[in-house]
């Protein structure tokens, strides 16, 4: 029988908040499915390329995670450049990494320049959320309207260490991005 042949796209995404929320580790996990214990600011490449296929498309997946330079705002404009869609990860027990998601979005916005800010995807996730419920300082509750509150964003609670809603978090996003071109 004939088969639509699958069309190919191309996305760049871009992780992006504080140190040690665990942009990387979130990242190994959903490329690789592994979790580091071991604390590994640096990672050699600027960015890794994954195929995933989605409905009757083929996506090259770019991802670029930092290299660290998030402790001295110091993420060039190639960095950003071109974006399709952008994470912002904060670690469920620390305020300080919530606070800063509009900051980190402002900065994204600014430095990618994105012809259609508005309906630019945004994914924001919650991670770490395996700690004891004593050591969370933001509900999933307040993530949510929060999410809603500046632009309509997805909204998970992650965990990288047990490899709960990674894969589902990306799918989400990356379903919202190939809708859009
Ligand atoms: P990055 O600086 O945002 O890239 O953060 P990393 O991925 O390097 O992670 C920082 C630290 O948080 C490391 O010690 C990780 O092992 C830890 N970590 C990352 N994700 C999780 C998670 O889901 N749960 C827990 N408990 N620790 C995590
Ligand atoms: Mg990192």
């Amino acid at each position: 029988p004939q088969t639509k042949p699958l069309r190919k796209c191309f996305v760049k995404l871009v992780i992006i908040g504080d140190s040690g929320v665990g942009k990387t580790s979130l990242i190994q996990m959903f490329e690789h499915n592994k979790f580091n214990q071991a604390f590994k600011p640096t990672i050699g490449a600027d960015f890794s390329n994954k195929e995933i296929t989605l409905d009757d498309r083929v996506v090259t997946l770019q991802i670029w995670d930092t290299a660290g330079q998030e402790r001295f705002q110091s993420l060039g404009s190639a960095f950003y450049r071109g974006a399709d869609c952008c994470v912002l990860v904060y670690d469920v027990t620390n305020n300080m990494s919530f606070e800063n998601l509009l900051n980190w979005k402002q900065i994204f916005l600014t430095k990618s320049e994105p012809r259609e800010p508005h309906t630019l995807p945004f994914l924001v996730l919650g991670n770490k959320s395996d700690v004891d419920e004593g050591q969370k300082k933001i509900s999933e509750k307040e993530a949510k309207k929060f999410c809603n509150e500046n632009g309509e964003m997805l909204c998970f609670e992650t965990s990288a260490k047990n490899n709960v809603n990674v894969e589902a978090a990306f799918q989400a996003l990356i379903a919202r991005v190939v809708k859009r071109q």
